[in-house]
C-alpha cells in the first residue's frame, strides 16, 4: 500500500488536472448563469476537498483571490496563479502559466457546446 504522502499527492495532481481543465474549456463570453455554476463549482471543490488541511488552507486563498470569472483567459491564469499560491508553500516549482490554456487542451475539440457551466 502507498503511504499518505504519496496518496496525498496523488490526489493533488488528479485535482489540479481536472480544476485546469474545466478552467481552460470556460467559455471566452460566459453569461451569468455559466459564471454562477463556475464559481459555485470552485466554491464547493475547496469545502469538499478530502484533505482536510488542504481545504481549509485553499478556502483562505480563495477568499486572498477571489476567482476571476469574467474571461476563459482570466479564469485560467488565475487558476494558474492560485496553484502557484499553493506550490509556493509545499516549495514546489512555480509553473509558468504562458501557455496555461493550451497545456490544459482537454481534446474535446470543437464540442464547444458540451460543458453547461
Ligand atoms: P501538482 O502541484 O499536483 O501539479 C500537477 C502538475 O500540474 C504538475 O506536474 C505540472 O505539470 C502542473 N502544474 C504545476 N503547477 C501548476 C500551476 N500553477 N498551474 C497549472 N499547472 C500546474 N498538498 C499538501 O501537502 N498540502 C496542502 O495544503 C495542499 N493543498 C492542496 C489544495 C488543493 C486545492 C489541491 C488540489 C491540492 C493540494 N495539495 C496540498 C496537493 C499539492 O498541491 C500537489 O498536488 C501534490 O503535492 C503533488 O505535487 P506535484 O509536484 O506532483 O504537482
Amino acid at each position: 500500500k502507498m503511504g499518505n504522502a504519496t496518496l496525498r499527492m496523488e490526489l493533488g495532481r488528479a485535482s489540479w488536472k481536472l480544476f485546469h481543465t474545466i478552467l481552460a474549456r470556460y467559455p471566452d463570453e460566459p453569461t451569468g448563469a455559466q459564471r454562477d455554476h463556475l464559481d459555485t463549482y470552485i466554491e464547493s471543490f475547496a469545502q469538499v476537498y478530502p484533505c482536510g488541511d488542504c481545504a481549509r488552507h485553499f478556502v483562505k486563498l480563495l477568499e486572498k483571490y477571489p476567482p476571476q470569472l469574467n474571461s476563459r483567459k482570466n479564469a485560467a491564469v488565475w487558476g494558474c496563479h492560485i496553484h502557484n499560491q499553493v506550490n509556493k508553500v509545499l516549495h514546489h516549482d512555480i509553473y509558468d502559466c504562458a501557455t496555461i490554456l493550451e497545456d490544459y487542451d482537454c481534446g474535446c475539440g470543437a464540442d464547444e457546446e458540451s460543458a453547461d457551466y
